[in-house]
């Protein structure tokens, strides 16, 4: 509404998919939590389902909006925008999440999220196709989340911010992903940080490293609500603290 409302698209055709039926559901599946398109935010958040089995999703929720927005906004709708600032993406990144798309010549496809989210506002979606489901992986044991942001006033777009899922297992990190917003034209998978950690024990040092290449990896825009410099620092403090959070929460623990 607000891209239309501020003259930034004008689709000759629009679509409601409200009147689509069987797109609103959560489902268990064989590793994985199926969401479809049209299942609200709100849905989401209130999910035991996602809450034990995907709690970086659980986490994100609330950091989205308003609960007006939340009760409106769907799965499919907030993916298919790719809005570099927006929680769900983030975590479908994260998680390797699949997002399926279908269109009615060729039938279905499963994008892998590191493919889906291509530049500002754009995806892999073809012109014809819509997005039916995302599929994010179910968390392994051990694992603890966090999702921090930096947002002027509360239910606002985050300025920055960053998701993290931690692994440990006998007191060492087995597995680690980190991923920032607001800081590129999509969400950004900081795999030197992540490599950084896996293998070794949780350290304050060795966040204090992590924030430092997430940092480091990006090159966040500059304008009147902060310049780069600021938002880069803002990522090394959000991406150490999602990992102190995290690692508290996770199995070792
Ligand atoms: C005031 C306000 C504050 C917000 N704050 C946040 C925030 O902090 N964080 C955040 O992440 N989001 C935020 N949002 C976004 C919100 O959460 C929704 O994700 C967003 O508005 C999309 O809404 P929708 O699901 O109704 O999709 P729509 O508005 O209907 O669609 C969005 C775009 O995706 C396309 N689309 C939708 N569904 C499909 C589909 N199934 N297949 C293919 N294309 C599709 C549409 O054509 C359109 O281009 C905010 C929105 C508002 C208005």
């Amino acid at each position: 509404m607000p891209l239309l409302a501020l003259r930034l698209a004008s689709p000759a055709v629009l679509i409601d998919l409200s009147a689509v039926p069987g797109l609103d559901y959560i489902e268990r599946n064989d590793g994985h939590v199926a969401i479809g398109a049209m299942t609200r935010e709100r849905t989401v958040e209130r999910s035991e389902v996602v809450g034990s089995l995907v709690p970086l999703l659980t986490e994100a929720m609330p950091l989205i909006g308003h609960l007006a927005i939340r009760n409106r906004g769907t799965v499919g709708g907030s993916t298919a925008h790719a809005d570099p600032s927006a929680e769900i993406p983030a975590v479908a990144l994260a998680l390797d999440a699949d997002i399926v798309v279908t269109s009615a010549p060729r039938g279905e496809r499963t994008v892998p999220a590191a493919e889906f989210f291509q530049g500002f506002f754009t995806t892999a979606l073809e012109p014809d196709e819509a997005l039916v489901e995302v599929r994010f992986p179910v968390a392994q044991p051990g694992t603890g989340v966090a999702f921090e942001e930096a947002t002027r006033r509360h239910g606002d777009f985050a300025m920055v911010g960053a998701a993290a899922s931690v692994r440990t297992e006998d007191g060492r990190i087995a597995d680690a992903r980190i991923v920032t917003i607001g800081v590129s034209d999509t969400p950004v998978r900081c795999r030197d940080a992540e490599q950084e950690l896996v293998g070794s024990a949780p350290s304050a040092e060795a966040f204090e490293q992590s924030g430092s290449l997430a940092a480091g990896a990006c090159d966040p825009p500059s304008d009147l609500h902060g310049t780069t410099a600021y938002r880069r620092h803002l990522i090394h403090v959000l991406v150490r603290r999602a990992l102190e959070k995290s690692t508290s929460r996770s199995g070792d623990k």
